[in-house]
């Protein structure tokens, strides 16, 4: 009888109560059935599979850490164990819902006014209503916080915006896209409601990307885009207002990170168990088994720093610092965990259908979006050193 294949070797999930362990269940069945067996499919073809939302909303796990507006309202540990989950299985999905839940729901959730609120966050949850978030440009990825170009000009009641941005998921299909953008008059960047069909908005789809493929990333055009000043987010003055939303999300990515390993461990774990070669199962020769340890070892710790980055987000003390620490080190082990899976596998390592060959591809864009292994770094350097060394 083979051992069983598990990447939660601390038993982490077995500290959850009974709710937030049958919800993560739930989300891991799910996961099993309705996305393992189409992901290859979809990210080969580089589409995004639109049936899959309807089976989200049934899941009710949209916006889950907030509070009223349909949102389950429950911890930040259960919002980092849903991502963890999905990115177990396919860390396009977990990054397709870390947009919409995180980055364009938590915008309009933590900058928006209550009126903002009541008309887009309920059918957000419900996942009726698709957004996006659009800080980067094609000139400005890891300057965004005092570089932006895209610029907002007030005219009485209306802005007028202008500038490309780049890579953002999403932006295809979505029916609202937070624009950030640099105010001329006070310098300032302020977010922006641009709804879907808005005159002089287009955008077009970034093709051939070799990781996320299923994750529909677009560059978008503005072209003297009129936006009223009460699609303007009311609470959001400046880019430390950008960087609250941000520290959430990347505390996601780095539970995304998570998943992405524990999947290829787990998938890599059970190819050794039964590939045999020299009359053995692979697993039983030793240099297969130091593979194998390595990948555990940095899962657990990952698993452990996202824990506690958790609690101390429910505790309501996360710093910036501390969200970009789990994610520069996760993302960074990842990269590890994946390319050992796939040396593990031999040939079949990289083939599509053994499912390993996609999270060596995923975990790249893992490693450089919500902010780069050196940003991250920079971040928590300037929180332990007091010296800001970004320029
Ligand atoms: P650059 O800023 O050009 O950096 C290139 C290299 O230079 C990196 O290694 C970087 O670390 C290094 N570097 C830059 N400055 C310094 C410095 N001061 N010191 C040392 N090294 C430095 N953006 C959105 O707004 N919305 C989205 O939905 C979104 N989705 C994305 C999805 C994917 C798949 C990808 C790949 C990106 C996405 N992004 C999105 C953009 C992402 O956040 C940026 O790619 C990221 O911030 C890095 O910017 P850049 O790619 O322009 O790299």
């Amino acid at each position: 009888e083979l051992p069983p294949v598990n990447g939660d070797f601390y038993d982490l999930g077995e500290k959850l109560n009974a709710d937030d362990r049958a919800l993560q269940l739930k989300v891991r069945a799910f996961m099993e059935k309705e996305i393992k067996p189409i992901v290859n499919e979809y990210w080969l073809k580089a589409e995004f599979p639109f049936e899959i939302i309807a089976k989200f909303r049934e899941l009710n796990i949209c916006g889950v850490t907030y509070d009223g507006y349909g949102c389950p309202n429950r911890s930040y540990l259960m919002e980092g164990i849903i991502a963890m989950e999905m990115a177990r299985i396919d860390a396009s999905v977990a990054t397709f819902f870390d947009v919409q839940s995180g980055l364009a729901m938590g915008s309009v959730y933590q900058l928006g006014s209550a009126a903002q609120k009541d008309e887009w966050l309920p059918g957000m949850q419900q996942l009726n209503i698709i957004g996006a978030f659009g800080l980067t440009e094609p000139e400005v990825g890891s300057a965004t916080a005092g570089g932006l170009t895209t610029t907002a000009k007030r005219n009485g009641d209306t802005w007028i915006l202008n500038g490309q941005k780049k890579w953002i998921g999403n932006a295809t299909f979505a029916d609202v896209i937070v624009i950030w953008a640099k105010d001329v008059d006070d310098n300032q960047v302020k977010g922006f409601l641009l709804r879907k069909g808005t005159p002089g908005f287009s955008v077009e789809k970034i093709h051939d990307k070799m990781a996320l493929r299923i994750v529909q990333n677009g560059l978008i055009t503005l072209t003297d885009c009129h936006i009223a000043e009460s699609d303007r987010l009311q609470h959001a003055n400046s880019f430390k207002d950008t960087a609250r939303v941000l520290r959430m999300t990347r505390a996601g990515v780095a539970w995304e990170a998570v998943g992405c390993a524990r999947g290829a461990y787990e998938n890599a774990l059970a190819y050794t168990l039964t590939r045999k070669q020299f009359g053995k199962p692979i697993a039983a020769f030793q240099l297969i088994q130091g593979h194998l340890v390595e990948m555990l070892s940095n899962l657990t710790a990952m698993q452990t720093m996202v824990y506690r980055l958790s609690e101390l987000q429910d505790e309501g003390a996360l710093k910036d610092e501390h969200a970009s620490l789990a994610k520069v080190f996760c993302t960074l082990r990842t990269r590890d965990v994946v390319s050992r899976a796939r040396e593990v596998m031999g040939g079949n390592g990289i083939l599509l259908e053994y499912n390993v060959a996609r999270f060596v591809a995923d975990a790249e864009a893992l490693y450089s979006y919500e902010g780069t292994k050196e940003i991250n770094s920079l971040i928590v350097g300037r929180a332990i050193t007091g010296f800001s060394a970004f320029v």
